[in-house]
């Protein structure tokens, strides 16, 4: 779930100024923003009890420290609900000492990293390799926004070829990748023998499903039997979680099955147990 300071939240045109990907997602009709006590309210619907935050990834790091006070601070508060994330520019001076403070302070993972906004050439290994070097280091799973290449335009989808997608998780050593909204349909491509084989550590996370698929896309990561690798994500506030039971529902998946997508593949990926 994407997390925002009350500062940013309050003054949202103050930081579009300087963040041109920022101003364009904005600029979304669907765009709102949480604070950590709305994405607890948000738990009263009843889907799920306990949510992985990260707030916005600016290209700027003092923005991205700025949002990581604020998920450190609310983890803190919360440690039963919340599990965070840390905003991170890749490539940029600091970088390597942000993501040792926000681990030191109990943030447990990466993401989501946008490659357009934060203008990295993802299947560029020089450009990853730091990246990458410090999840293997601390065991943590790197989140990294992918969507599908064809179909309808909105705010915030971007242009970057799956084949780059794929170069990106051959450099990224077995670290745990995380490719968000599906990976933009490459999982499909898990049938064929290479891609299975270099996509081993790679998860996928169903973030605004509603907005995109029906419910024959749980069906095709079934038969695939990818079910171990698929994460439950809401996107929230985009969307709430609630938006995603109907499908979740109409879906061939077993009970088991969607407790794997629901709860335990999460667990396993982030080491937290019962
Ligand atoms: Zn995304």
């Amino acid at each position: 779930m994407h997390i925002t300071p009350p500062e940013i939240s309050e003054n949202p045109k103050k930081y579009a100024k300087k963040e041109p990907y920022f101003a364009m997602l904005s600029k979304n009709p669907h765009n709102r923003y949480a604070s950590a006590e709305d994405i607890i309210a948000s738990f009263e619907d009843g889907v799920i009890d306990h949510a992985v935050v990260f707030g916005f990834a600016f290209k700027d790091l003092g923005l991205c420290r700025l949002v990581n006070d604020y998920v450190i601070e609310k983890v803190k508060e919360f440690p039963e609900k919340l599990t965070g994330f840390m905003s991170i520019s890749p490539n940029v001076r600091g970088m390597e000492r942000e993501i040792a403070r926000c681990y030191d302070a109990g943030l447990r993972g990466i993401g989501e990293i946008y490659p357009e906004g934060q203008r990295i050439n993802i299947d560029n290994k020089k450009e990853t390799a730091p990246l990458i070097s410090a999840c293997l280091e601390r065991d943590m799973p790197l989140i990294v926004h992918v969507n599908e290449p064809v179909g309808h335009y909105y705010h915030g989808k971007s242009d970057i070829p799956l084949k780059k997608i794929e170069k990106f998780i051959e450099n990224s050593m077995g670290a745990k990748i995380v490719l968000a909204h599906w990976g933009g349909g490459i999982f499909l491509y898990e049938t064929m023998k290479e891609i299975k084989e270099k996509f081993t550590n790679v998860y996928y996370d169903i973030a605004a499903t509603p907005f995109l698929y029906d419910e024959r896309i749980y069906n095709s990561a079934k038969a695939l039997g990818l079910c171990e690798k698929i994460l439950f994500a809401s996107d929230f506030p985009l969307l709430p979680q609630s938006r995603y039971m109907e499908g979740l529902e109409k879906s061939n998946l077993s009970a088991e099955e969607k407790r794997l997508i629901l709860s335990e593949n999460a667990k396993r990926l982030l080491g937290l147990c019962n």
